[in-house]
Order: structure tokens, then C-alpha cells, then sequence
């Protein structure tokens, strides 16, 4: 395991604070691991305390103006990208929504390694970042359980091995919820996960499977499959993350304690498993292992997933941006639960056709979308 100089965007995050707690105990075992930029959207104080404690040397870059920062405003992540990635690099990319897409992509360009949860750069931009990869010296390794846990298990695997690539879903806090109440359903409902701790807006897409779409979509971006071999299916107790069945009848699938320290510690160090991160599954204790289809009414989001899939082109982006218009109108009040799927289906619908190639294009299309479900929402 070699020792890696990190850049954390998104650091204040659910996501970025558990990579400061790895981050620390991997600089316990081995000192020469370093953080050498920390970005965030508003907490900066969050950061500028971790920073001046045990990484003295990191740049800080804030969307918010701060004098203490190095960077500030709407680019600050980029413009710390664009000053401290290099081949010598690990960007852990962990900034919510399309605002993580630019230094993202610029980060693979510069020929970082990138350990991405932003899911939403592959969603957004799934070719660009292949195009990018195909000339970088550095490495995508997923940090979203399910798509690490298949990375894990197509390890000697060919593409030509693989039958169909499955998904594990929660289910969310309305898995049993009788469908005639999910009219009524509160954002302070929808924001009690059963099992992951997340940030609002994942939480939100986890509770109306907004989540397993744009994962389905990550997953055909990062595993080169398309919708006829992909599979969501419902595992309330999210023990096994992901499943690969293979052409001769061979399933491999990979089990965890749900904790994001695995994938973000498995990622960090270029796939080593040789720290006690989660404690060992007792398969005496595992006396049944629930799985159920997902029920396609209460959560028509996966549908909508796979046919972003089979339209391609800007759809991702498409099913993105309004996702993320409509989960804010709901956590303020201004968007009932289940109109988030419809005006995000609608949008689909509307602005879906678009085939942006460049990211000029998918940044304007991004925007375009927004401010038009932004005035279709009451
Ligand atoms: P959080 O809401 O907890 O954190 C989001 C982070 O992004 C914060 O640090 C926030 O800064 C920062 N941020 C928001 N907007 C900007 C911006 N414009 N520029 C720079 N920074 C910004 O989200 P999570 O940590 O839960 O999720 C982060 C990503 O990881 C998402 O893409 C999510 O889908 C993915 N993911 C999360 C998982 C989880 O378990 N949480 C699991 C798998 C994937 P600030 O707080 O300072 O405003
Ligand atoms: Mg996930």
C-alpha cells in the first residue's frame, strides 16, 4: 500500500468526515500519508479546525467568502483541484449534486486517482469520464457501497463473464409503509434512514429510490453494461452490497457491516483489505438473508432509471438536476413526497432527447433543467 498525498471535496460531508477519520488512521500506521486540500460548500470552520490540528499544509477552498480560505466562491473546489492534484494524487470526491462534476473531471484530466461517491459525475458525464480515464495514468475506484462491492467481486472477471450485475437496496424508511400514506409523508420521515447515515439529499433519494436510479446509471457508466444487465433488488438489512452473477451460474457477491469506512478505506488504498475496518460477519448469525423484488409502484424510480439508461445521451443529467430542484422543494415544504417523482419524470420526459457531448453542453443543459422545474414546482 503505497502512501498517498489526499485531497478531500465535500470534507464537511457525511462522506468527507468519515474519510478524515481513515485518513487518520491510516497517517497513524504510516505518517507520509498527508491531506493536502480540504473544499466545502459553507462549514468552513468545519474544516479550518481538522486543518490546523493535523494537516497544517492542506489548501481550503469554501463556497462561501472566507478570508482563512484559499480559495472561495463558486469554483473554489476547482480552482484547489487545478492547484494541488497530480499524478502524485487521490481526489476523494465527495461533494452532493452536479456541483461535484467539474473538479471531478478535471481532477482525472490532471491524472489524479479519484475515489468517487459523487455518483452524480458518472450520472452527469458517464462518457467524458471515460474519455478522460482512457488518457490518465491515475484510477477510478468507487466509494458507493454497491459499486465497490462489485468492483470487488469482478476482480479476474471479463465483461464477457458477466450475466447480469445486481444492486442491493434498503428499501428506505417507506419500504412497508401502506402506499395510500405516502401522500402524507413529512421530510422528517423521509430523512429517517434505517440503516445509512447520509446527507439530506441521498437520504431523500434513498427514501423514493431516486438513489437506485442514479446508481443504476453509475453502474452502467463504471461496469460498461446496459440496462438488460443490470438488477435492483430490495436486502432491508444491507449486509450483502452487490451481486454478479456469471454466464456459467456462478454468483459472487460481497458482504460488509454497513459502514461507508470500508469502501472510502478499500478506495483510499487502491483495493487492500488489510485493516480492521468492520468487524467480521459470524455467518452462524445469519440465520436468513431477506431479499424481495422492488415493488415497481411504491418506487417507480427505478423504472425511470433503466430508461435513462436505454435513452442515454443527457438523460442522466436530466433525471439529476430536477431530482435535486424537487428534493429541496420537498425538504422545504413546497413539493408533496410523491410529486418528486412525477415532476422529475416530466422532466425527463421534456428535456431527455438532449445529446450534449461536451461539458459545456451538460453544464447548460444541467442549468436548464433546474430553472425550468424550478418554475413548474407551485
Ligand atoms: P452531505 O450533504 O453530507 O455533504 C455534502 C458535501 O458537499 C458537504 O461537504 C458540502 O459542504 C459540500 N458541498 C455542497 N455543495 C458544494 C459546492 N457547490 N462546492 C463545494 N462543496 C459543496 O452529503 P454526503 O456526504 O452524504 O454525500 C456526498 C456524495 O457522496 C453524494 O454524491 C452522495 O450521493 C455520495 N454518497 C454518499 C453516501 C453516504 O453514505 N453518505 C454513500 C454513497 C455515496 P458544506 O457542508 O460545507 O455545505
Ligand atoms: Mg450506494
Amino acid at each position: 500500500m503505497k502512501p498517498q498525498k489526499v485531497i478531500v471535496l465535500g470534507a464537511t460531508g457525511t462522506i468527507g468526515r468519515r474519510t478524515l477519520d481513515v485518513l487518520k488512521q491510516l497517517q497513524q500506521s504510516d505518517p507520509t500519508w498527508d491531506c493536502v486540500g480540504l473544499a466545502c460548500g459553507s462549514r468552513v470552520d468545519r474544516i479550518l479546525e481538522d486543518a490546523k490540528k493535523h494537516w497544517p499544509a492542506a489548501k481550503v477552498a469554501s463556497v462561501i467568502d472566507d478570508d482563512r480560505a484559499d480559495f472561495c466562491g463558486s469554483d473554489a473546489a476547482l480552482h484547489l483541484v487545478e492547484a494541488c492534484a497530480s499524478t502524485e494524487t487521490i481526489v476523494v470526491s465527495a461533494i452532493v449534486g452536479a456541483a461535484g462534476l467539474r473538479p471531478t473531471l478535471r481532477a482525472i484530466e490532471l491524472g489524479a486517482s479519484v475515489a468517487l461517491a459523487n455518483k452524480e459525475t458518472l450520472v452527469c458525464a458517464g462518457h467524458l469520464v471515460q474519455q478522460a480515464l482512457k488518457s490518465s495514468p491515475g484510477t477510478l475506484w468507487p466509494v458507493d457501497s454497491e459499486h465497490a462491492a462489485i468492483a470487488q467481486c469482478l476482480r479476474g472477471i471479463r465483461s464477457d463473464q458477466i450475466k447480469s450485475i445486481v444492486l442491493t437496496a434498503s428499501g428506505g424508511p417507506f419500504r412497508d409503509t401502506p402506499l395510500s400514506d405516502l401522500r402524507e409523508v413529512t421530510p422528517q420521515q423521509a430523512l429517517n434512514h434505517p440503516v445509512w447515515d447520509m446527507g439530506p439529499r441521498i437520504t431523500i433519494a434513498s427514501a423514493t429510490m431516486a438513489n437506485k436510479a442514479l446508481e443504476l446509471i453509475e453502474a452502467h457508466h463504471l461496469f460498461a453494461v446496459n440496462d438488460q444487465r443490470l438488477e435492483a433488488i430490495i436486502h432491508p438489512t444491507s449486509l450483502v452490497h452487490g451481486m454478479v452473477h456469471l454466464c456459467d451460474g456462478t454468483t459472487l457477491l460481497q458482504m460488509c457491516t454497513p459502514d461507508m469506512a470500508g469502501p472510502i478505506r478499500w478506495a483510499l488504498t487502491a483495493g487492500e483489505h488489510d485493516a480492521a475496518v468492520a468487524p467480521t460477519l459470524n455467518p452462524l448469525e445469519l440465520t436468513s438473508l431477506e431479499f424481495t423484488p422492488v415493488d415497481t409502484e411504491r418506487f417507480p424510480f427505478v423504472g425511470l432509471g433503466f430508461e435513462v439508461i436505454r435513452k442515454g445521451g443527457g438523460a442522466g443529467c436530466v433525471l439529476n438536476a430536477a431530482d435535486e430542484v424537487c428534493v429541496q422543494a420537498f425538504l422545504d415544504g413546497r413539493l408533496p413526497y410523491l410529486d418528486v417523482y412525477h415532476f422529475v419524470a416530466e422532466a425527463v420526459d421534456r428535456f431527455g432527447h438532449h445529446d450534449p457531448s461536451t461539458l459545456t453542453d451538460i453544464l447548460e443543459l444541467d442549468i436548464a433543467v433546474r430553472e425550468d422545474v424550478a418554475n413548474r414546482i407551485p
